[in-house]
């Protein structure tokens, strides 16, 4: 069986400016290292907004800081007159392996549909990035059809035209977890990633059903973390609002040394 290496991911959203960013960068790598943190037994990523990326990126470099870096989104084009949209290519100028898709946020502020996100996926691939492609059914979706129908047909969409062999991330968020406190018990988590893993498998096949790691995003804290990863189809955490404050986050990275795991 392939060994998924744990992911905990922080999607800052708008939060912290570049100078933010790199104080509390510097702060979450000294408090990692201070607490003895193991490198390697976990990915750590961060999802600044744009205008910290480059400012996050010398910094990872210059103090050679084990941490990944991607965008909160991108742009379906590569280049030309889409005044305010970044670039693919201009990510990875950055370093960054992965861009965050499909968010809620955008899906519902932004309109963005399942064949946007598609595009949008298909435009990570192009420029060598790993999308990180967010799915989650509604308060009013999960009341009509269920937990798992609406994020995975969400999930067969963005995948039409995936290579097999392609790098890419899903994260289930139940939409009515994000930033509420209410988050999906495990079991309920389990259930979707495991139904979300089954689509990977039957559109991309079984190995990379094997290696695609599947995370749980929605209202995840250092209280909660490990009993989502003790189900073995929950492979990590998107975190918003706990990956903004240090010591949460660093206690999110290191459920592993928490009672039981
Ligand atoms: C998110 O927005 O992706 C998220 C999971 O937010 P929070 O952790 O604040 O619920």
């Amino acid at each position: 069986m392939a060994v998924r290496t744990p992911f905990i991911a922080g999607n800052w959203k708008m939060n912290l400016d570049h100078l933010q960013a790199v104080a509390f960068v510097q702060k979450l790598h000294w408090t990692l290292k201070e607490a003895g943190h193991e490198v390697g037994s976990v990915e750590v990523g961060l999802f600044p907004p744009f205008t910290d990326i480059r400012t996050v990126q010398t910094l990872l470099d210059a103090d050679k800081i084990p941490f990944s870096l991607g965008g909160q989104d991108l742009s379906m084009k590569d280049s030309g007159a889409y005044t305010g949209e970044i670039s693919g290519a201009f990510l990875k100028k950055l370093d960054c392996g992965y861009v965050i898709i499909g968010h809620s946020e955008r899906r519902d502020y932004h309109a963005e549909t399942d064949e946007v996100v598609s595009a949008k996926v298909q435009a990570a691939l192009r420029h060598g990035l790993t999308p990180v492609i967010c799915v989650g059914e509604t308060a009013a979706d999960l009341e009509e059809f269920g937990a798992s129908a609406v994020p995975v047909g969400q999930l067969r969409v963005a995948l039409e035209g995936v290579p097999s062999a392609a790098d890419i991330v899903v994260a289930y968020e139940p939409v009515w977890a994000i930033g509420s406190g209410q988050a999906a018990t495990p079991e309920q988590a389990q259930d979707v990633c495991a139904k979300l893993r089954e689509v990977i498998v039957d559109v991309l096949g079984a190995d990379a059903g094997e290696r695609t790691r599947v995370l749980y995003g929605g209202s995840v804290k250092s209280g909660n973390i490990a009993s989502y990863m003790r189900e073995p189809d929950v492979d990590g955490a998107l975190v918003g609002g706990a990956s903004l404050v240090v010591d949460e986050f660093a206690a999110i990275v290191r459920y592993q040394k928490h009672v039981g795991v």
